[in-house]
């Protein structure tokens, strides 16, 4: 089978040709007039779920963290860090347990996992900046807890998300920044002053900006617009239209420009389920029919049930930048943040690429995808 499409960060057009349901050849072309678009896998730092499948439920198997991350590939998002959120140590624990053995088991899982985010405990106990995550499991930040998780998830522990406030918590920076862990800020109370304390540890990103935030807020200065005004800092953004509006969305991404965005999804397991209520983290959830799940009775959202191409859909359509630009906010950027290896986006040895073809509705700001292919193999193909 050969394929025609066009590099969406390159804009180039190549020719694919597969034997097997795996990549022979990836050969730069003249010209096509295919509008099929090809693009790297998708990178989301930040899954807790999808499809029914929920990391930080007690009795998550191994079995259900590679069906989940299969279910994702279906979506597009080819590389994830699965995200495990604030719960009993033994809880947190399990979940651990469970990816590394996932890990283990099917080696194309593995190919996917990117490491694991740890967003909490260590952060905010505040209605509001606290978000989902349970009063009861949240503590100021311990060295020695720290060390047994990531001992449990055999040195996956990739980013960690905690309240720069919290007691202990600037010299818990410097430790994991020393270790080579990316540490963001999220879910947090924190003064000018402890934000800029936390960057001098080297906290290099800030989780979910405008989010995990209380309702009201004084209106400066406070710890959104610290952040975001804070070079050092980079964002992750939930563009799902609930999270954020739209001009928030534009305002974040041109305050921090293209450099220093990310695009996550946050997805919880409701995410790809239908509209209805839930128990969700131990407590009752509303999933609407435009895919917002909220804490029942409240304003406060508890995670998104998108998937990250909504996202870059979303993302074109409220902060006016191009396809190829959002797309890199899911991608390229990733990279860079991570210090990942060529894997996003190196094709040179096409018999190992990862990526993703589709097409791109313009009138309707849609991603119709395709086909996902990891590692030279097609994962997903749409009939
Ligand atoms: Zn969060």
């Amino acid at each position: 089978m050969k394929l025609q499409c066009t590099d969406i960060l390159k804009n180039e057009p190549v020719e694919i040709t597969f034997v097997n349901n795996r990549i022979q050849s990836i050969n730069q072309i003249e010209s096509t007039r295919s509008l099929m678009l090809l693009a790297p896998a998708l990178v989301d730092i930040q899954v807790n779920g999808f499809s029914g499948y929920d990391l930080n439920v007690p009795t998550v198997t191994d079995e259900d963290v590679c069906k989940m991350v299969h279910s994702l590939w279906h979506v597009g998002t080819g590389f994830l860090c699965p995200t495990v959120v604030t719960a009993s140590y033994e809880s947190i624990s399990n979940s651990f347990r469970a990816i590394v053995g996932a890990c283990n088991a099917d080696s194309a899982v593995a190919h996917s996992i990117l490491g694991i985010h740890l967003e909490g405990p260590y952060i905010s106990p505040v209605d509001g900046p606290r978000g989902a995550h349970p009063i009861e499991h949240i503590r100021n930040p311990d060295w020695d807890e720290f060390r047994r998780f990531q001992d449990i998830a055999e040195g996956m522990i990739r980013i960690v998300t905690l309240a720069p406030e919290k007691f202990g918590a600037i010299p818990f920076i410097e430790k994991l920044v020393s270790e080579d862990i990316v540490v963001a800020i999220g879910h947090t109370d924190a003064s000018v002053e402890n934000i800029q304390e936390a960057i001098s540890a080297g906290a290099m990103l800030s989780t979910h900006l405008g989010n995990g935030a209380h309702a009201n807020i004084k209106r400066h200065p406070n710890y959104i617009w610290e952040q975001l005004g804070s070079d050092e800092l980079w964002t992750s953004l939930i563009v799902d239209g609930h999270h954020l509006p739209p001009t928030v969305v534009k305002s974040m991404i041109r305050a921090k420009t293209l450099d220093r965005c990310i695009l996550i999804s946050d997805a919880v397991a409701l995410a790809g389920m239908k509209p209805g209520n839930y128990q969700f983290a131990g407590q009752p959830v509303e999933l609407t029919e435009d895919r917002c799940v909220r804490l029942q009775g409240t304003e406060y959202l508890a995670g998104s049930a998108i998937e990250l191409a909504r996202g870059i859909e979303n993302s074109v359509r409220f902060a006016g930048i191009s396809l190829a630009e959002a797309f890199s906010l899911a991608t390229l950027q990733l990279k860079k943040l991570l210090g990942l290896d060529n894997k996003i986006d190196n094709y040179d040895d096409s018999t190992k690429a990862n990526m993703i073809l589709f097409y791109w509705n313009s009138d309707r700001f849609e991603i119709d995808l395709t086909m996902t292919i990891l590692n030279g193999e097609i994962k997903y193909q749409r009939n």
